[in-house]
């Protein structure tokens, strides 16, 4: 099952490490093939190198659009070396085999991410380039595939050990690595596509990406995991600078997506805001009229949550900012930008991770979200629907105040990035309560209040801050008790989609009690 590497096809955009591999495979006497950029590269090394036109007898054309489409290149890959048919129509055509091949793609990925123009991206949809990847790895009965400069220095050892061999379990694995390589750059393709047309559910959905980071572990530490990006541009955790601190864990990942998901429903003209996440949930949500305030206002609705915490901002981080944050343990900030003073501050803690987004978010984008059920994905729009896109209907005798109409609203964008069942009390720009992710909405009405009354004792505050507050549910109340139960906590102003059969009895419970309420129409479930 050993084969011996004789002749090596080399083809790649990525030239890192394929000088050193080209050299170790020329002193174990392989001969090299190459394309013209590679080909330039190793030539300049010094190596003695084939140019693939010399094979083919055909130049490069159409701006390399085709250089290795040939049968002299296929056939040396895809032939079966013992099957008498095959040799014989090698003989018959002059095709000479090919043993290894070391191809990667365009950069594809890479230009999609930095936003490249349409016809830039188009150009970087590699195509000969995944044809012979695919080619090799299903001759890996007799043809080495490697797609990947991390598994340069594997191939070199196997080979240095084995007689300048590989072996069969070598080689399939590697043609496992080619196809998954090959799957990923097409969804990534696909998944621009999808994008750019606004084609939201197609026919089939791949999803797909390049591993960035294997994690220490899993949500818990039984389980692997690794973070695999798809190539977007959109600022977000996937795409942001970790200026400082530990690498991030898969928790901390989902968590600071959460964060940052948050704060872009905060434009940064309206003015500076804090959120404060923890598992995924927002213990603490604020504006201020500086971002030092945002953020000790969003702390005061439940510091105790707030320890172990993730913080996003939706503006610069400043200095001053920045010193309040590190009195507290943090896991990770996130930011659209970091001013060179808060970077000095957040240095004296290096294990705090410090990312650089260079944006914020556009909550009203398309793309999708997609969740794994055993033996399928389910995939959906992402929820963009705004508070401010929507006509409120105020159902109520009593219409709301600007100002409860401001915390209703507030509260709403909060409530939509809160677990299900969520409960979502505010009042003046801060997060008063927030009850998440219990099975009855009653309880999550009655677990705001509580956090709420917590808060008022820690902060040495004469009342909590529900009194007076504006209240949202993110989906209808069933029946008017966690209404009622909202009211007890003195909310004067509701905000909830409204649908429920009960709602009358709802409105009625509302009217008796002389609070406003609106009915958005819009649900935001999450679960
Ligand atoms: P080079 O820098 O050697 O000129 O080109 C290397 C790149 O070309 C690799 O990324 C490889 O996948 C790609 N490639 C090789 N053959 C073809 C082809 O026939 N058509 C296209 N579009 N790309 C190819």
């Amino acid at each position: 099952d050993n084969v011996k590497i004789r002749t090596a096809l080399l083809s790649v955009s990525d030239k890192t490490g394929i000088v050193e591999l080209a050299g170790a495979l020329a002193s174990q006497g392989v001969r090299l093939l190459s394309t013209g950029g590679t080909h330039k590269a190793l030539s300049a090394a010094g190596l003695k190198v084939t140019d693939v036109s010399d094979i083919t007898g055909f130049p490069e054309i159409m701006d390399g659009r085709v250089k290795t489409l040939h049968p002299n290149v296929h056939g040396g890959l895809l032939a079966i070396r013992d099957d008498q048919e095959h040799v014989e129509a090698m003989k018959a055509h002059g095709i000479e085999a090919i043993d290894l091949a070391v191809i990667n793609l365009y950069p594809f990925e890479e230009v999609r991410s930095a936003g490249g123009d349409y016809p830039t991206t188009v150009e970087n949809i590699d195509i000969g380039g995944p044809a012979m990847i695919r080619a090799s790895a299903k001759n890996h009965a007799y043809v080495t595939i490697v797609v990947d400069p991390s598994d340069y220095p594997a191939l070199i050892e196997a080979l240095r050990t084995n007689n300048g061999q590989t072996s069969y379990s070598f080689r399939q694995k590697l043609a496992a690595k080619a196809y998954a390589r090959t799957a990923a750059y097409d969804a990534a393709i696909s998944n621009w596509f999808a994008e750019a047309l606004d084609i939201e559910i197609p026919r089939y959905r791949t999803i797909g990406g390049v591993l960035r980071e294997e994690m220490r572990y899993g949500e818990n530490p039984h389980q692997s995991a690794g973070f695999y990006v798809a190539g977007e541009s959109r600022p977000g955790v996937a795409t942001a600078r970790l200026l400082q601190g530990k690498q991030l864990s898969y928790n901390n990942i989902n968590d600071t997506d959460g964060a940052f998901e948050l704060i872009g429903e905060f434009a940064p003209e309206q003015g500076p805001a804090c959120a404060i996440i923890k598992h995924a949930n927002p213990c603490g949500v604020a504006t201020g009229a500086s971002l030092k305030e945002a953020y000790l206002r969003a702390l005061a609705c439940d510091s105790t949550s707030a320890f172990g915490g993730i913080i996003a901002l939706n503006q610069l981080l400043d200095g001053e900012t920045a010193e309040e944050i590190v009195k507290l343990f943090t896991e990770v900030i996130i930011a659209p930008e970091v001013s060179e003073e808060a970077k000095a501050v957040i240095a004296k803690k290096p294990n705090l991770r410090l990312l650089e987004t260079g944006g914020l978010p556009d909550p009203r984008s398309r793309g999708i979200t997609a969740k794994t059920v055993a033996g399928g994905l389910l995939v959906q729009t992402r929820d963009n629907g705004m508070i401010e896109d929507i006509d409120l209907r105020v159902v109520t005798t009593r219409a709301p105040t600007d100002r409860e109409l401001e915390d209703m609203k507030f509260a709403y964008k909060v409530a939509k990035h809160v677990k299900s069942n969520a409960i979502v009390y505010a009042k003046d720009g801060q997060t008063a309560g927030i009850g998440a992710g219990q099975m009855s909405r009653i309880d999550s009405a009655r677990i705001a209040a509580i956090k709420a009354e917590e808060a008022a004792k820690a902060m040495g505050w004469s009342e909590p801050m529900t009194k007076g507050s504006a209240v949202a549910s993110e989906a209808f109340f069933p029946f008017a008790d966690g209404l009622l139960s909202a009211i007890a906590a003195g909310a004067t102003a509701v905000i909830q989609p409204g649908g429920s059969m009960r709602d009358q009895e709802v409105i009625d419970a509302a009217n008796e009690h002389g609070v406003a309420m609106v009915f958005t129409g819009m649900r935001h479930f999450r679960h």
